[in-house]
């Protein structure tokens, strides 16, 4: 077994203020990372800015961050940071504004490559040092060495390194207060996702499994709530903030398994939101794995106190189907993509081309017809 996660993590509320000045530990001069939707609705960016000027350390600030980001963004803001003598890269905010502030770092220190040049495992130097301030519960992305990056022609990337690591990560679950009830639902959902698809990936160590198990039974309480149309007070967003951060750690070992992947396409077709779009797979990995691993999916399922069945329907109500059914041709079309692909290979038990199609053919919503299907 090998484990590394050398990311210094610190939570609690008003964290940022309290413990900013290991930020100093990291640099003299700072980029600073965002979209520009999470600075506007929660006060993690104003709390970055009166740290970072506390501590005088100057900083630009980068907002062109769009959720999904694109490589050619990243390659543009690392040299900016470049041009500015920037020596860390802070990133505040949800999953895209984490991982788009990774590839920026990486960027920064390689102003030479291009987007395709990013992608490949081989630069000449490693990231800047990285700190990242979370602003929604589930991706986890605080403690993974993973940038999911866009590139040119609309597919999702996922590519991970060891400098890909945050050296420093704030966690003020009171910054997620600000998500709406849906967005909390999807990025909830996608915590509980990494620790179902960690629990279940052939890639699984007793560290990762417990620490799986560990976000299953902090995060699915908290679900019920959500799903019985309760607002989350404090407590709640603590729970599922510390429930993604699980989850992110659980994957930082095992990476994730097929549903991920399957979602990818749901997101850069239909525009489906990361989390949403996983959840549509999780039940068939459930069931999947009830047959294959019966063992381990009773584990899982006592650590939820609920059934694959009920388990299966939480995530369904939390996160409805939104976009259509896909037609046969449009399955036959896509499904060459998973053929060789390394999700399908880390998903316990054997899942063969016609499962992949079928799943795919029962997905989606049938109340609207769909206009290729005439
Ligand atoms: P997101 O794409 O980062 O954010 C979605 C939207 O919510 C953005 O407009 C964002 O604003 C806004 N937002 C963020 N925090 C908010 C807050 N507190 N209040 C109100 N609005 C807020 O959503 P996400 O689900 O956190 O991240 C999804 C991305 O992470 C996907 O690209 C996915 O592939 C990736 N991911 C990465 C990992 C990993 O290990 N690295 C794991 C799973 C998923 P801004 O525009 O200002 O940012
Ligand atoms: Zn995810």
């Amino acid at each position: 077994m090998s484990f590394y996660l050398p990311t210094r993590l610190l939570t609690g509320p008003e964290i940022l203020l309290r413990r900013g000045e290991l930020l100093a530990e990291l640099g003299t001069r700072c980029l600073v990372v965002t979209g520009k939707q999470a600075s506007l609705t929660c006060p993690a960016l104003q709390d970055a800015k009166d740290t970072l000027q506390r501590l005088g350390i100057p900083y630009l600030h980068f907002d062109g961050v769009l959720p999904n980001p694109g490589i050619e963004t990243c390659v543009q803001a690392g040299r900016m940071a470049h041009a500015f003598g920037a020596d860390f890269v802070l990133g505040i905010g949800g999953g895209s504004a984490l991982d788009a502030a990774k590839a920026i770092a990486l960027s920064a220190a390689n102003p030479e490559l291009d987007g395709p040049g990013l992608y490949r495992l081989n630069w000449p130097s490693p990231a800047l040092p990285i700190a990242l301030v979370g602003t929604t519960a589930g991706t986890g992305s605080e403690v993974t060495p993973v940038a999911v990056i866009t590139d040119t022609v609309g597919r999702k990337h996922s590519f991970r390194h060891d400098c890909l690591y945050a050296r420093l990560a704030y966690g003020d679950p009171r910054y997620t207060a600000s998500m709406s009830l849906t967005m909390t639902a999807n990025t909830g959902v996608d915590a509980l996702a990494h620790c179902i698809e960690s629990f279940f990936s052939r890639k699984a160590t007793p560290l990762s499994s417990a620490l799986a198990l560990a976000g299953v039974r902090q995060l699915v309480p908290r679900l019920i709530e959500l799903s019985a149309g309760r607002t989350p007070d404090p407590a709640a967003r603590a729970d599922l903030y510390e429930g993604s951060i699980l989850g992110g750690m659980a994957i930082s070992i095992t990476g994730t398994v097929l549903p991920h992947n399957l979602g990818y396409y749901l997101t850069e077709t239909y525009g489906v939101p990361h989390g949403a779009a996983c959840a549509v797979f999780e039940p068939w990995l459930l069931a999947h794995c009830a047959a294959a691993v019966p063992d381990r999916a009773e584990m899982l399922c006592r650590a939820a106190g609920l059934s694959v069945d009920e388990l299966s329907n939480l995530i369904r109500q939390l996160c409805p189907p939104c976009f259509p059914a896909l037609t046969e041709s449009e399955v036959e079309r896509i499904l060459p993509r998973w053929k060789d692909c390394n999700a399908l290979k880390v998903t316990v038990g054997c899942v063969t081309e016609d499962v992949l199609r079928q799943l795919w053919l029962q997905v989606g919503t049938r109340t609207n017809k769909n206009p290729s299907d005439t």
